[in-house]
């Protein structure tokens, strides 16, 4: 260890500078002093253990405190010039807790959070600085580590919940294939209306799950156009209306009488705002009152969900819509769900340039949900047409090749095609796929991506190479429906990209309008 200059208790020293140097020779952060040019003066034993060596008081270049090597948290090196040291003194102030990173001479490195303190004297002129270095490497691994662990655990999230919509898809096709063969027992109408109930229920969570995992790994794109938000409401109603009637609540709704034009993604605003009915009947016991107001503010659009029922404690409030937050009730396990649902509506909201609040009197005093969008000021591209979904068009037969490694999904969209009067061949990887499309030559061939063998991207390549392959309409079906996602179907080839679980009432509705021989 070096000889510290301050280490060396001299005959006649003062006992309080005594006690002082033997202060910060045991101190456990590094300390050391510079004069007003930013050459050092002192160092303690800590300092030396963070550099990894003693800087030699002697040599005016080694003594310059920016003779480390030394980096900025985001790994920029600091340079001689740029030092921090040199920079403080030159500005004349102190910093606190600036993080830096000291590359040692073995190479080794340690992270610390830098203090300085400029001293004058009586007069104000500058003498020096007084510095603290803090080594907070344990807490930046720790740090890392715990970054490390969010990433894994939001990667899991999302394959988990890719792979628990796998499933999902057969299941839903098993039940309207149900529906369809018809029967007036009672009681498999009743298993019938539990199975769909269910499934609906568990196809939230998982897409709700899907969604803070694609918003958490900066995946989730909107696709913003110019919307109405009377047919935001009115999507959100649709889809909330089954569970607030099911469980017996009154629903009132206001939406003013004028259009109130927005840019958005439609879909993710109606998400947003059926997530707050579904939470309002949630958490509302049976009976209760729900208000559901739109309206014009200024320049916002506000949308405003109240009910009347179990209410938020006060002390809940400002985590409410932190992910995995729940009120930690008695029968909170018994109404279900993630603890995600209003995490994604604050994420989808403020992705539009709005903004989340909520109000509660207390437990059993209802809650209300204001969301907040700025209303479209300019005049903008006329809103999207609706005829889209307003088809009703006779299905003709077709021939549709169904390619599926998932064997339920495949036979059971195959039955369902069927039952609607379609011609169907089923394959269960790439290879056969390609094979199936030349042999069969299909009109259309739904065709899942992630297959054995050959993936459907470079099934879709091949098939369209085929002699009369161009001609078929090539629909790929796959968990992923990002931007990128379409992008990439649409680059290999595909007419249409479906995003599973399919809904099989869409997906009759759209082969009807194939079927159509202008759309052929
Ligand atoms: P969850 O899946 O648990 O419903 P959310 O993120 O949608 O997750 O909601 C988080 C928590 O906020 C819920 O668990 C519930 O305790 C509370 N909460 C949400 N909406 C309401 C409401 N309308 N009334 C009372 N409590 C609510």
């Amino acid at each position: 260890m070096t000889e510290h200059p301050l280490n060396d208790c001299r005959e006649g020293q003062h006992p309080g500078e005594f006690h002082f140097r033997r202060l910060l020779e045991k101190l456990p952060a590094g300390a050391y002093t510079c004069d007003s040019e930013g050459f050092i003066t002192y160092f303690n034993p800590a300092a030396e253990r963070l550099w990894g060596r003693a800087p030699e008081l002697n040599d005016p270049v080694d003594r310059f405190c920016g003779s480390f090597k030394l980096f900025a948290a985001d790994g920029t090196p600091i340079t001689h010039d740029q030092c921090w040291m040199a920079l403080a003194l030159r500005a004349q102030e102190g910093y606190n807790g600036c993080e830096i990173v000291i590359e040692r001479p073995d190479g080794t490195c340690v992270t610390a959070l830098a203090h300085a303190n400029p001293i004058r004297d009586e007069s104000g002129h500058l003498l020096g600085a007084v510095n603290v270095l803090v080594d907070i490497s344990d807490r930046k691994r720790a740090e890392d580590a715990l970054k490390q662990a969010d990433r894994a655990k939001n990667e899991f999230l999302a394959t988990l919940a890719h792979e628990l919509r796998n499933p999902l898809a057969p299941i839903r096709n098993a039940v309207h294939i149900l529906h369809l063969l018809g029967s007036s027992a009672p009681e498999l109408q009743s298993a019938l209306g539990i199975l769909e109930r269910q499934t609906k229920q568990m196809a939230r969570l998982i897409d709700d799950l899907l969604d803070i995992a694609r918003i958490t790994g900066g995946r989730l794109e909107l696709r913003r156009e110019r919307i109405e938000l009377g047919n935001v409401v009115r999507s959100a109603i649709e889809t909330g209306r089954p569970l607030i009637e099911s469980c017996g609540h009154e629903l009132t709704v206001s939406v003013p009488g004028e259009p109130i034009p927005l840019t958005g993604d439609l879909t993710r605003l109606a998400q947003v705002i059926s997530n707050l009915l579904h939470n309002a009947a949630k958490y509302t016991d049976r009976g209760g009152r729900i208000w559901l107001i739109a309206e014009r503010q200024g320049s916002d659009a506000v949308v405003t969900v109240r009910d009347t029922g179990i209410g938020i404690p006060s002390e809940m409030i400002p985590r409410i819509f932190e992910m995995f937050t729940q009120v930690d009730r008695a029968d909170q396990r018994s109404r279900g769900g993630l603890g995600v649902g209003l995490a994604l509506v604050r994420q989808l909201v403020e992705m539009h340039g709005g903004s989340v609040s909520v109000r509660s009197d207390g437990p059993g005093h209802g809650s209300e949900f204001a969301i907040r969008l700025p209303v479209l000021l300019e005049q903008l591209a006329p809103e999207r047409s609706t005829s889209e979904s307003a088809f009703a068009i006779p299905a003709m037969s077709l021939r549709i090749l169904v390619v599926d490694d998932n064997w339920d999904t495949a036979a059971t969209l195959a039955v369902l095609l069927r039952s609607a009067g379609h011609n169907i061949r089923t394959a269960h990887d790439g290879l056969e796929a390609v094979s199936a499309a030349q042999e069969f030559q299909p009109e259309v061939i739904l065709l899942d991506i992630g297959l054995p063998k050959l993936n459907g991207y470079d099934a879709a390549r091949q098939i369209r190479a085929l002699p009369g392959g161009s001609r078929m309409v090539l629909m790929a079906m796959t968990g992923w429906g990002n931007q990128s996602d379409r992008i990439q179907s649409k680059e290999a080839g595909f007419d249409h990209h479906l995003v599973k679980p399919v809904d099989p009432m869409a997906l009759l509705q759209l082969l009807a309008l194939v079927a159509q021989p202008a759309a052929m």
